[in-house]
C-alpha cells in the first residue's frame, strides 16, 4: 500500500513534546529583545516528530510505500495518518475533513495523544481514531483499516524492544539541530524508556498511567549506530519523561555508548534525584552535553497542590552547579500562571531562576491539557477553549488576581530579564561556547574527580569530543540490521 504521514508546519509545534500534545514556541512580541529571544528558540530546523520516523519504520518494514506530506494537499495513497498535537488539531481536522469529502474512499487513521485526548470532535468523521501508541499499527495495521469510523483501542507497545528501528528517511534528517543542546549536528531523537512514575497533576504523561517500560541499552545503542551509519547524526536527544530512573540501565548504556568507534553528543531529560553527581560525571564523559529538568517553583505549596514531588531547594542549586562545573548545559523549566499567581508569586519564580541560574530557563504558563487532573480541576476558571493556543506561552485561564494580558507581560519579562543579564552569560559562557573554553573545561573536569564506574571507558572530556567528530566524509559505523 502506499502510506501519507501528513504533517503540517504551518503552526508552531514540537509534537513531541508535552506528552505528544506538543508545545509552541516563543511568541512573536515586539522589542529588539523579545525577537532575539526568538530568533533563539527558532533559529533550529527541529526534527520531525520521533513517533513519524518510528511509523516510518514500522509501515516499510511491513512492505508499504511510505511518504512524508508537509502542508500540501494529502493525494495519492491508499492510507492517509495524520498525528496532531492540540495546537494544529482544528487545522489538521479541517484538512482530513477535506480530504474525505473529495476521496470519501480514502482511509484515514488519526493517531496520537491530542486525537486521543480530543476523541469526541473525530466521532462525525469517517476516520479511524487509535486509542493507543501509534506504533501498534505495526502488528495491528489491517484491524485498523478495517475499523473505518470508530475508535480502535490498541494499547501501548509492551516490548519497546521488538520494534522496527526509527527510519528518518523520509524527512531531511541532515538539516535537524537542536542547538540549545548540542554542538554537533545533525541531532536525531531517540528513546530509552517511555512513560513517567510521577503524577504532577498538571502533565500530560498522566493521562496515560504511570508505568515506566524500559528499553535494553543493547537495542538504544543499536539504534544509535544505525542512525550514524545511514544518516551520519551526531547528536541525540533522548524523550524519554523520565531518563535515568534504573541505575544499571544508566551505566550499561554508559559504557555502550563509550565504546562507539565515533563519539556523540546525547542530552536527556529527567528528575534530579535520577542524576547525582557521579551519574553525571560518568554521563558527561561518554558525550552528555545537556540536561533538561523541571524546576518549576520554589513554592513548596504551589508543588504540593498539584502533587508534584519537589526536591530541596539546595539540591537544585547544586545539581546546576555541578552540571556548570562539567560543562553541562542546563535547560530547566519554570511555571508561572497557576490560577492563584500573584505578582509576588511569580516574581518569587523569577528571582529563583535568576538565582539558581540555568544555562537555560524556560519559563512555561501553565496549560490546562485537556485529559489532565488539572484540567478537570480548574475547568470553571478556563477562559479560552482554543485549543490551537495550548502552547505553554499563552495565558488561557481566568485567573484569581492577574488578568492574562497581565500573564503575558510576566511571561516577557521573565524571559528577559532572564536572558539579559551579565551573570547569565558570566556562569554559562563555558557551556554555550565550548570550543573557546575547552581548556578551562578540560582542567575543571578533571578537578572534579574520576567518580568512574566499572565498565565505563576512559575519560573523553569535551575537549576530546570536540577532536574527535564524525565528519561527513569518514566512514560510518557497520549497518547493525
Ligand atoms: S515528573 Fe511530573 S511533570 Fe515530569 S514527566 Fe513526570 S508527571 Fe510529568
Amino acid at each position: 500500500m502506499r502510506v501519507v504521514l501528513w504533517d503540517t508546519w504551518r503552526i508552531e509545534s514540537s509534537k513531541d513534546f508535552a506528552g505528544g500534545l506538543g508545545v509552541g514556541l516563543y511568541p512573536r512580541r515586539a522589542g529588539l529583545r523579545n525577537r532575539l529571544i526568538r530568533w533563539f528558540f527558532t533559529r533550529d530546523r527541529r526534527p520531525t516528530a520521533l513517533v513519524f520516523a518510528h511509523l516510518a519504520g514500522a509501515l516499510r518494514r511491513l512492505g508499504h510505500e511510505v511518504r512524508y506530506v508537509v502542508d500540501r494537499p494529502p493525494d495519492g495513497a491508499d492510507v492517509y495518518v495524520f498525528c496532531p498535537s492540540l495546537q494544529t488539531h482544528d487545522h489538521e481536522r479541517s484538512v482530513v475533513e477535506e480530504l474525505v469529502r473529495r476521496r470519501p474512499e480514502a482511509t484515514v487513521l488519526v493517531v496520537g495523544a491530542a486525537a486521543r485526548a480530543l476523541a469526541d470532535h473525530w466521532e462525525s468523521l469517517p476516520v479511524t481514531l487509535i486509542d493507543g501508541e501509534p506504533e501498534q499499527l505495526y502488528h495491528h495495521l489491517d484491524r485498523a483499516i478495517a475499523q473505518r469510523g470508530q475508535c480502535v483501542e490498541l494499547g501501548d507497545v509492551e516490548d519497546l524492544d521488538a520494534l522496527p528501528l526509527p527510519d528518518w528517511s523520509p524527512f531531511e534528517p541532515r538539516r535537524f539541530r537542536i542547538g540549545y543542546d548540542f554542538t554537533r549536528f545533525p541531532t536525531a531523537l531517540i528513546q530509552a524508556s517511555r512513560g513517567c512514575s510521577f503524577r504532577c497533576n498538571y502533565c500530560p504523561y498522566v493521562m496515560f498511567g504511570n508505568k515506566v517500560r524500559l528499553r535494553s541499552p543493547e537495542a538504544v545503542v543499536d539504534e544509535i549506530q544505525h542512525d550514524v551509519f545511514h544518516w551520519g547524526f551526531r547528536s541525540f536527544k533522548f524523550r524519554d519523561p523520565l531518563w535515568g530512573r534504573d541505575r544499571d540501565q544508566v551505566y550499561r548504556l554508559a559504557d555502550l555508548i563509550g565504546r562507539l568507534p565515533q563519539p556523540i553528543e546525547f542530552s536527556v531529560e529527567s528528575r534530579i534525584e535520577h542524576l547525582p553527581p557521579e551519574v553525571l560525571r560518568v554521563l558527561r564523559r561518554v558525550g552528555l552535553t545537556s540536561v533538561t529538568v523541571g524546576l518549576e517553583t520554589p513554592s513548596a505549596e504551589t508543588l504540593r497542590r498539584y502533587r508534584r514531588a519537589g526536591v530541596a531547594d539546595d539540591r537544585q542549586v547544586e545539581f546546576i552547579a555541578t552540571c556548570r562545573r562539567l560543562g553541562i548545559r542546563t535547560v530547566a523549566g519554570f511555571m508561572i500562571g497557576f490560577p492563584e499567581d500573584t505578582d509576588e508569586s511569580i516574581r518569587a519564580v523569577l528571582d529563583y531562576a535568576l538565582r539558581v541560574n540555568p544555562t537555560f530557563a524556560n519559563f512555561n504558563i501553565v496549560t490546562p491539557y485537556p485529559g489532565t487532573p488539572f484540567f478537570a480541576e480548574i475547568r470553571d476558571r478556563i477562559d479560552d477553549f482554543d485549543y490551537g493556543k495550548y502552547n505553554v506561552y499563552t495565558p488561557v485561564l481566568r485567573y484569581e488576581h492577574l488578568s492574562r494580558e497581565q500573564m503575558e507581560k510576566w511571561h516577557a519579562t521573565c524571559f528577559r530579564r532572564f536572558y539579559f543579564r551579565w551573570a547569565w552569560l558570566r556562569d554559562n559562557a563555558g557551556s554555550l561556547w565550548p570550543r573557546w573554553f575547552a581548556d578551562r573545561e578540560a582542567a575543571l573536569s578533571q578537578a572534579d574527580g574520576p567518580g568512574g564506574h566499572e565498565g565505563v571507558p576512559q575519560p573523553m572530556g569535551r575537549a576530546a569530543l570536540g577532536r574527535r567528530g564524525l565528519r561527513r566524509d569518514e566512514p560510518h559505523l557497520p549497518r547493525s540490521q
